[in-house]
């Protein structure tokens, strides 16, 4: 059994929360905190309960040293500190004396952030590789640690798999109501099963629809997904982007799955990758006329995909239909958004951007989850079993 924050007794220890504060920041300046309210729940069970609170997170992707400079998780203290009411202590730094002493020196319900988990990974990728020395260094920070970051929790690295495999560990509230609501519909998904697959993490997608096609009855395919199956079907898709690489392996997974595979009929694009003014509509897919890229589904997809919604009990959205950022490409993501919510079926929606279009399209309420962790969703409904979960287990 996984334990949860609520099993510790927390009052007087040092307690690490590794939470997820990847936000988009843009010059300093924080562009969606959705994340760090999130986390907040966990936090101040923390402070309530007189624990010395230590956070860690990691922010972007740090390679070069040039990297540190707009990867600072700086400006997530100050807007947490603003949250909780209380003044988040920051330091700077991953390790070393400043941070060690700052620590030594907290008192019951004081809250301290750390610097940005990825800064260890210049030069030679400590976090991200799982360096057994730095799992330890960490821990050896705390007495207990707990890990609410379920966006990262497909991966092995050191400030979740490595800390927890040192010092007593559990979850916060947010991952467990991740797992809780991603087992509840898709440990055995009710049938008929419905995958809807769009977005353009193509390779990484591809990898993994051998094993949903197994479990699930139809997959509905859109964005460089759908392009990339119909370029191995032969298609002319003119400018649109799709995955080389996995051309070979989707002319298999078509021979083996063709009669769960559903791919768009028709589509809007435009000659560039941008909010163009001209609009094209192709109404054959398998005919495109002008020479442009695909970059959203058309009414007669939407039709053909709501025929297979319509007769689901769950569904699983991972990845926006079109380039549902741009106005005029968002029609056929917003179609779904509607089409998905008048589904009786259980509807979980998991991936950063699907999520976040769901979201800002209105429709937050209106599916059985929206899952905080696009990969990791996509892991977990594969049927693996998380590294970061998994380190738990035993604890
Ligand atoms: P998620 O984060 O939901 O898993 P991805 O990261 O795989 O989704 O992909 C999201 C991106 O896919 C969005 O930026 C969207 O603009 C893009 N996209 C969707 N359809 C297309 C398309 N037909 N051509 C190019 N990009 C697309
Ligand atoms: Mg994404």
């Amino acid at each position: 059994m996984i334990k949860t924050i609520k099993d510790f007794d927390l009052n007087n220890k040092r307690v690490i929360i590794r939470c997820d504060f990847n936000v988009p920041i843009k010059d300093g300046k924080i562009m969606d905190d959705n994340r760090i309210i999130e986390s907040l729940s966990t936090i101040k069970y923390a402070i309530d309960n007189n624990a010395k609170v230590i956070l860690l997170s990691h922010l972007g992707k740090v390679k070069t040293e040039e990297d540190k400079k707009s990867n600072s998780l700086k400006p997530v203290s100050e807007r947490l500190s603003e949250l909780l009411g209380i003044s988040v202590k920051f330091i700077g730094e991953t390790r070393g004396s400043v941070l060690e002493d700052s620590i030594n020196k907290m008192r019951n319900k004081d809250v301290i952030l750390v610097e940005n988990t990825r800064f260890e990974d210049v030069p030679d990728k400590k976090e991200s590789e799982n360096s057994e020395e730095l799992g330890r260094y960490w821990a050896g920070l705390a007495d207990i640690f707990i890990d609410d970051a379920f966006g990262t929790a497909h991966r092995q690295h050191a400030s979740n798999v490595g800390i927890a495999s040192y010092i007593p560990s559990g979850v916060g509230f947010l991952i467990e109501k991740e797992i809780h609501a991603l087992g509840a519909v898709l440990d055995n998904p009710e049938k008929p099963y419905v995958v809807i697959m769009g977005g353009a993490k193509m390779n990484d997608k591809i990898k993994v629809i051998d094993n949903l096609a197994e479990k699930a009855d139809y997959l509905l395919l859109a964005g460089g997904i759908a392009n990339t199956f119909l370029k191995a079907q032969g298609v002319d898709i003119k400018k649109s982007v799709y995955d080389e690489e996995s051309i070979e392996h989707v002319k298999e997974l078509l021979a083996k799955y063709k009669d769960k595979i559903v791919l768009p009929l028709d589509g809007y694009g435009s000659e560039s990758y941008e909010d163009a003014l001209e609009v094209f509509y192709e109404d054959n897919i398998n005919d495109i006329k002008n020479d442009i890229m695909i970059l959203d589904i058309g009414p007669k997809t939407i039709e053909l995909f709501r025929k297979y919604i319509d007769k689901s009990k769950t569904i699983f959205w991972n990845g926006p239909v079109g380039v549902s950022e741009f106005n005029n490409f968002a029609y056929g993501t917003k179609e779904m958004c509607r089409l998905l919510k008048e589904s009786a079926a259980k509807v979980v929606v998991g991936g950063g951007d699907s999520a976040a279009a769901a979201i800002s399209f209105g429709y937050k309420n209106d599916f059985y989850h929206i899952s905080t962790g696009g990969g990791a969703s996509l892991k977990y409904i594969e049927g693996d079993t998380l590294p970061a979960i998994k380190v738990l287990e035993s604890k």
